[in-house]
């Protein structure tokens, strides 16, 4: 074993790379760089401007909006600019706390929320604000009665993702967002996992407000969408001109926002052959872990589950040292959650779905993207039984394990929630 992965060491340094983070973001498609540096190149007015360059800088904004807007199928006025996913949580979490704050100051959300939304959340308590996080079963699934149950006098916003960027998992946001229909509460979802991986209309599911973010779907960073029902009362969350409507003061950034719409035509007319293509190739994944590294376990929802996700715990070993190897391999992986990777502690999500530290330590999180193929899962395959043995064969843990004084918390044979795959479901 050892020499084979020796062997692939060596040919890794003249092999393509395999890049499986996209959940942490993806490379811009060809066609949005031609629509954002033709932009750049030629609409340079500032949209506010009363001459021809701010007109037609102006006319490209909207037509981007509009564009937006009937993708997701709700209004252009409902569509606002922002500068990434992580601004369209604060905007949803802190704008709603301000211009409600006079009803109440209890907020919900889950545990499990990407820390745009859970440092918001935990920002607005420091302020006074009480918040409920929610707890979430074993695959990560939220539970709508939870929320329900949740639900006091003085709530005023409920905040579930729409899908977790960990594990996967897709929540019952339509149901969730019809509990707060019932209630006369706002929801807010934060989509930024979601939008072009599976069927987003946030009218059809319910939801009053959507984060959402370009650089998951294909178009650069530094643009994001936070989408917002009409009537809604939301205060500003950048004070400054009159731009977008009034509501986010801040020259707007035309060239990503004609690109964001041109990476949502693409997402949109690719979507289901797309979905359908990666759940295959995370699939194979999947299963061939799992039969291939004795002690792995499937995290996150064996059928609700994005289909570029896999999320996989390793016993007794490091997810750190996992990323190395693979990393020399040839491989781009990530341990969890790109913004929290730098951190030594267990993920909030893992914990969250009742994993013990440990073993959490030990998670590997693999995230297809248009680019994958077949043969990199091939590649993959060939590689991962050779990186845990190496891995495992280091480990005290596992010493511990072989010698009796450690019990294994997953079964040999892997987890048998696995069996079941091939699903998306948002329901
Ligand atoms: N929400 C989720 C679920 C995410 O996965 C991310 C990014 O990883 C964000 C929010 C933040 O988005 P951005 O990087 O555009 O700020």
């Amino acid at each position: 074993m050892n020499d084979q992965l020796e062997q692939r060491l060596k040919e890794a340094e003249n092999m393509p790379r395999v890049y499986f983070d996209h959940a942490a973001t993806t490379a811009p498609h060809p066609e949005v760089l031609d629509v954002v540096t033709r932009m750049l190149n030629h609409v340079f007015g500032n949209p506010s401007s009363f001459y021809k360059e701010g007109h037609k800088a102006s006319y490209m904004l909207e037509d981007a909006r509009s564009k937006i807007a009937s993708l997701l199928d709700v209004r252009s006025d409902e569509i606002f600019f922002t500068s990434c996913g992580t601004e369209s949580d604060n905007w949803a979490l802190k704008g709603m706390a301000l211009s409600s704050a006079s009803k109440g100051r209890h907020i919900i959300t889950s545990k499990i929320e990407h820390h745009a939304v859970l440092h918001t959340a935990e920002a607005l308590e420091k302020q006074g604000y009480d918040v409920t996080y929610l707890d979430v079963d074993r695959f990560g699934l939220i539970n709508p009665d939870d929320v329900e149950k949740a639900i006091r006098q003085d709530t005023i916003l409920v905040s579930i993702m729409t899908a977790n960027n960990e594990i996967g998992t897709v929540e019952p946001i339509r149901e969730i967002g019809s509990v707060c229909r019932k209630h006369g509460l706002p929801f807010h979802s934060d989509g930024v996992q979601a939008l072009g991986a599976i069927p987003i209309r946030p009218r059809e599911l319910n939801c009053d407000m959507m984060s959402f973010s370009g650089h998951k779907l294909y178009a650069p960073k530094g643009v994001g969408i936070l989408y917002k029902r009409k009537g809604l009362r939301l205060a500003n969350f950048m004070d400054g001109g009159a731009q977008e409507h009034g509501r986010r003061g801040g020259t707007e950034n035309v060239a990503y926002a004609a690109g964001f719409a041109k990476a949502l035509e693409l997402a949109y007319e690719a979507l289901e052959s797309e979905a359908k293509r990666q759940m295959r190739l995370r699939d194979r994944l999947i299963d061939g872990i799992i039969q291939r590294v004795p002690h792995t376990k499937l995290n996150g929802h064996p059928t609700k589950r994005l289909p570029n996700n896999v999320n996989v715990s390793f016993e007794f070993i490091e997810g750190e040292s996992i990323l190395l190897l693979l990393d020399a391999l040839g491989f781009s992986c990530s341990s969890g959650s790109a913004c929290t990777s730098s951190s030594l502690d267990p993920s909030h999500v893992l914990l969250a779905i009742g994993m013990p530290p440990e073993v959490a330590h030990g998670s590997l999180r693999v995230t297809l993207g248009r680019s994958s193929t077949d043969e990199e899962v091939d590649r993959f395959l060939e590689v991962i039984p050779l990186v845990v043995e190496r891995l495992r064969v280091m480990s005290p843990l596992w010493e511990d394990y072989q010698q009796g004084r450690l019990a294994s918390l997953i079964p040999e044979e892997g987890g048998k929630d696995v069996t079941i795959l091939g699903g998306y479901g948002l329901s």
